[in-house]
């Protein structure tokens, strides 16, 4: 314990100077000793032409009360686009284990030193381990290198941003393309130095290519330490120059720049070498599972009950139901309310590990829509099926059922338009009832009058006049109403 106060002593000071750094990434501005070796001669460490794949454990982290934590289906996304962003270096990642969930409000909005206590406590070993919280130490996120862990903020986590592959960039062992300008602005008005907080700065030239910056002669100059847009080529707006005085612009299609997320898309040649050299020289503990699962098949869900604009009768609770896919984990579903101007209002948005959900709490005289995307923890990229729509009438706010009528029943079910349906039913006693035929809008369609005798009744019903579809045929009286789906083909 004595020991670990110390290292996060030692790291809470250490990473003062990088305090500022609001939006950025405030991933300590060092180059690793490995690095600064293997640069010294590429060439005599291990290579592989295989894809490899590397464990990821993912942390969500919530408050001490458990809100707050980012979703299932944002963290699907992002790690969709992660390894999209991983794909052209050959190295892919797979979600080890299961997503592991911390109660914690010190390190939902941590310190260097609270995030670094955090990752001592909760690490497993020989896996990048990623912890999603609200405020990393102010930045978007960081790689910690003494606790060999990532952290990143749920705002910078969008299918669109860049910020995961930045920090898995520094993790295995890549520095910014501007390194030695963090916590320094450029300044166009005033020469620039030779060295900048004792690092050489890099000449367009490639005369120090090798020693300055980030030690990547295809990564060009860069002294832009703060997020920056880029023009219509990806170069900075900001135009800057180096030593000798020639002008350049940065590269904002490197995600180990701060080019805004919209600029960046690769990790360069010599970038992707150090890394995949990273994974197999001092990460190659993580190689241990070289054939993790694979991407779901097929990984579109069908949808089964309510479908094709069923009416529903029951709107207390309805069960959506949904075929199983092989190897998923989990499903997400999708209700909405489909609003007169046509519009879809989000309902509710519910997750489940099995082929099917109860909604509750449904309103009548709607309509809605419905999909479901399933997910497994390697696979990211799933889309939401085609939405199914259903409808809930407007009967059904009244109420009760027609006192003294019981096994109300329709044959057949579905019938072909044109042909007619029986409607059988049983009374207590006689009495008047009204027959009544209503569409899925709700409109009536038909309505006749008569009477029932005591005991067992049944009613042969036209359906010239109706086009196929589905519709409501309804027994009523003055205090109650029962009814029957009927279905025409
Ligand atoms: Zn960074």
């Amino acid at each position: 314990m004595k020991q670990l106060s110390l290292i996060i002593l030692f790291l809470a000071i250490g990473w003062q100077i990088n305090a500022q750094q609001v939006e950025g990434c405030a991933t300590p501005p060092v180059k690793s000793e490995w690095l600064t070796e293997y640069q010294q001669n590429p060439a005599a460490y291990p290579r592989s032409s295989e894809i490899l794949y590397v464990p990821i454990t993912i942390h969500l982290v919530g408050t001490d009360v458990g809100n707050g934590y980012f979703s299932i289906e944002s963290l699907l996304d992002a790690f969709c686009t992660l390894q999209s962003d991983f794909v052209d270096s050959e190295i892919q990642f797979f979600i080890e284990g299961d997503i592991r969930y911390i109660d914690n409000s010190t390190y939902y909005n941590h310190t260097f030193g609270e995030g670094a206590e955090m990752m001592y406590f909760h690490n497993i070993p020989n896996t990048i381990n990623c912890y999603i919280v609200s405020d990393p130490a102010g930045a978007c996120g960081y790689f910690s290198p003494g606790q060999d862990g990532v952290a990143l903020a749920k705002s910078c986590m969008g299918v669109n941003d860049h910020t995961w592959a930045h920090e898995i960039g520094h993790f295995l062992s890549l520095p910014h393309t501007f390194l030695g300008w963090e916590g320094t602005d450029y300044d166009y008005s005033s020469p620039t130095p030779n060295f900048v907080n004792n690092f050489p700065v890099e000449r367009l030239d490639g005369s120090n290519c090798n020693q300055a910056a980030d030690g990547f002669c295809d990564t060009e100059p860069d002294y832009l330490s703060f997020r920056w847009p880029c023009n219509g080529e990806l170069l900075s707006n900001q135009p800057q120059q180096d030593p000798t005085g020639e002008e350049f612009r940065s590269d904002g299609t490197l995600f180990m720049s701060y080019a805004n997320d919209n600029c960046s898309s690769r990790f360069s040649g010599e970038q992707t070498g150090a890394m995949r050299a990273n994974l197999l020289g001092p990460r190659a503990s993580f190689l241990y599972n070289q054939n993790p699962p694979q991407p779901l098949d097929p990984s579109i869900a069908t949808l089964v009950s309510p479908v094709n604009d069923e009416l529903i009768t029951e709107v207390g609770s309805l069960e959506l139901s949904w075929e199983a896919i092989p190897d998923a984990v989990g499903y997400l579903v999708d209700l909405d309310l489909m609003l007169p101007n046509g519009s879809a209002y989000n309902f509710g948005n519910y997750h489940t590990s099995t082929n099917s959900y109860v909604v509750t709490g449904l309103v009548s005289d709607k309509a809605w829509r419905w999909s479901v995307r399933a997910y497994n923890l390697n696979d990211g990229c799933t889309t939401y099926s085609g939405f199914e729509q259903f409808t809930t009438g407007n009967f059904l706010t009244a109420t009760q059922e027609v006192e003294g009528l019981s096994a109300l029943s329709l044959f057949p079910v579905p019938q072909s338009a044109g042909n007619q349906v029986q409607l059988s039913w049983s009374m207590v006693e006689s009495k008047d009832l009204q027959l009544r035929i209503i569409n899925l809008t709700g409109q009536t369609l038909y309505t006749e009058r008569f009477f029932s005798p005591a005991g067992k009744n049944s009613k042969q019903i036209n359906t010239n006049d109706l086009a196929a579809g589905v519709y409501v045929l309804a027994l009523e009286t003055e205090n109650g109403r029962s009814f029957k789906r009927l279905v025409l083909k």
